[in-house]
């Protein structure tokens, strides 16, 4: 077994590389530049700092740009970013296009040695043939007529986009990866580095043990589901007489309702079913981050299940609660009310003119300082509280005091219309059942705000192959809440957690401007999902 997991007094895991020295070890993250960073990204890039880190190394970032028709500028800046807020950083940033004249040189030298042949094969035949393990029309072409085809490839000619390189390993290995694999392919969109110098471009497969190779990583990690690939990884380097890398493998991330994948992410933000990449209900690391997710809480996690080598089917509720007990420490209380069939309510005894006292942001925390909360004869209710009265019954208003329930006016749908109240400052309020949320109610004392929680995006719990996007769409995923809150909520800058009480936690979206609200997100706290 390759994997050393043992636990340490912390509870956290400890794994190990193999022929690791001290020192020595190079590794190294390799993100395609063709979409945002996403979670199970987060889990490769730190696992490779994380073994960078342990043994005295260090961390290669790679941009794997080999795919013009796939990649941008505007991915890699993004990654770049996202990289930085979860604190990988490296001062070796590459890209595999840097490597490009040395893998053509490379690519020419296996044609030269009879290792590769151009192949003009139709896809589905080659597929077919692969499969079948028969050997293709092209595999034994002579090694002149593959460098002249070779020639027009490079050239993007019209002769050479009808062919691909394949290696020359096998026509019927069991391993169906040796199966004489594609190195190269045409492609004669400009490349957002190498623009239009070239017009052939390598595979992946082909690409990543030659730069692995070339830029002295000693640790290649891969997840796991790519172990087929590792026999075609060690044949390319000892076929072109390059320096061994070690192949350790992990286990991929996955989470329930959940794509990670950038090809499905684009999908949905082409079709517009998301505001963006950033969208909250995307699995980014801008998405979780805008939904409240905080780094530590992320890093946590990460590291905590990283050794594991099982294929991971992860329930977000365990990360939530992480991140919960994260913020829940420091996250200012306030108070929101659902606008929705609010109920105005007059108290016998309270100030007839709204008076104001400074009261802890966070009873157990009283460091991240006070609040201003209003008290006045006027107030309001939620509908939801108020249906529950009773005339009569005493009840608490909470960070106030008791109070009577005198009258209870309702119209023909039963909906309360209006509560009259005494306040009985003088009562327990151990003794009530109900705590009850209200709000002074008055120009400068509530301010609009807008309450947003999302579903998932998607209906099936694991996408599988052959499933259709469009199919699995939740149809509705997001829900607004429009509430009043106390004023101080105007303090909060974007970005910051809160908790609105007896409703959850939530994340400042965006502020308040002249005519729109401020939007806060709910933050998921790990159980099951409390929509407002
Ligand atoms: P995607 O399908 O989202 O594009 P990818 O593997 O093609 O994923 P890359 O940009 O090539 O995306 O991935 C960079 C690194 O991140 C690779 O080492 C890859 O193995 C790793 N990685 C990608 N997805 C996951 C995941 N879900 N869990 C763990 N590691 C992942
Ligand atoms: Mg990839
Ligand atoms: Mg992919």
């Amino acid at each position: 077994d390759k994997l050393k997991v043992k636990s340490n007094e912390q509870g956290k895991f400890e794994i190990g590389l193999t022929e690791a020295e001290m020192g020595r070890v190079v590794t190294r993250f390799p993100p395609e530049p063709s979409g945002y960073l996403h979670i199970g990204h987060a889990k490769a890039a730190l696992m490779n700092q994380y073994f960078a880190d342990t043994y005295k190394g260090k961390l290669i970032i790679r941009f794997d740009d080999t795919n013009p028709s796939k990649e941008k500028t505007e991915f890699e800046d993004s990654i770049k970013e996202d990289l930085a807020l979860i604190g990988v950083t490296s001062n070796h940033v590459s890209h595999t296009s840097d490597f490009f004249d040395q893998m053509y040189e490379l690519a020419l030298k296996m044609i030269k040695e009879g290792k590769a042949y151009c192949d003009n094969t139709d896809q589905e035949t080659m597929r077919d043939e692969r499969t079948r393990g028969i050997p293709s029309k092209c595999r034994d072409t002579p090694v002149e007529k593959n460098l002249e085809i070779f020639e027009e490839m490079k050239k993007g000619t019209d002769t050479g986009r009808s062919f691909c390189l394949r290696a020359k390993i096998s026509p019927d290995d069991p391993n169906g990866t040796m199966r004489d694999p594609v190195i190269y392919r045409c492609n004669l969109t400009p490349h957002h580095h190498t623009g239009d110098k070239w017009k052939v471009y390598p595979t992946y497969d082909f690409a990543c043990p030659i730069v692995d190779s070339l830029e002295g990583v000693t640790h290649a990690l891969r997840t796991n589901e790519y172990r087929d690939r590792n026999a075609q990884y060690m044949w390319m380097l000892e076929n072109l007489g390059l320096r061994k890398v070690v192949i350790w493998d992990f286990s991929r991330m996955n989470f329930v309702y959940t794509l990670l994948s950038k090809r499905k992410l684009q999908w949905f933000v082409d079709n517009k079913i998301v505001s963006g990449w950033d969208d909250p209900r995307f699995p980014t690391v801008r998405g979780i981050r805008r939904r409240g997710m905080t780094i530590e809480a992320l890093k946590e996690y990460i590291l905590m299940q990283g050794a594991s080598q099982n294929v991971l089917m992860l329930e977000w509720d365990k990360l939530w609660a992480m991140n919960k007990k994260v913020i829940d420490p420091v996250a200012p209380r306030h108070t929101a009310i659902v606008k929705d069939k609010m109920v105005q309510c007059t108290i016998q005894g309270a100030p007839t003119t709204p008076e104001f006292k400074e009261l802890p942001k966070h009873k157990k925390n009283p460091a991240i300082g006070l609040k201003k909360t209003a008290y006045f004869n006027k107030i309001v209710l939620e509908q939801e509280d108020a249906k529950s009265l009773e005339v009569g019954e005493e009840l608490t208003l909470m960070d106030w005091g008791n109070a009577f329930v005198r009258n209870v006016e309702k119209n023909a749908e039963g909906d309360v219309t209006s509560v009259d109240l005494e306040l009985h400052l003088e009562g327990d309020f151990k003794k009530t059942k109900k705590k009850i949320s209200w709000l002074a109610f008055g120009a400068n004392l509530a301010v609009d705000a807008l309450l947003v929680d999302y579903d998932y995006l998607i209906t099936k719990k694991k996408v599988e192959e052959g499933d259709e996007l469009k199919d699995l769409i939740t149809p509705v995923s997001e829900f607004k809440t429009p509430v009043v809150a106390d004023a101080n909520i105007k303090d909060l800058k974007k970005g910051d957690a809160m908790q609105f009480e007896r409703k959850g936690y939530y994340i400042l979206d965006s502020v308040a401007t002249a005519t729109t609200p401020a939007t806060f997100i709910q933050i998921p706290d790990g159980k099951a999902a409390s929509i407002a």
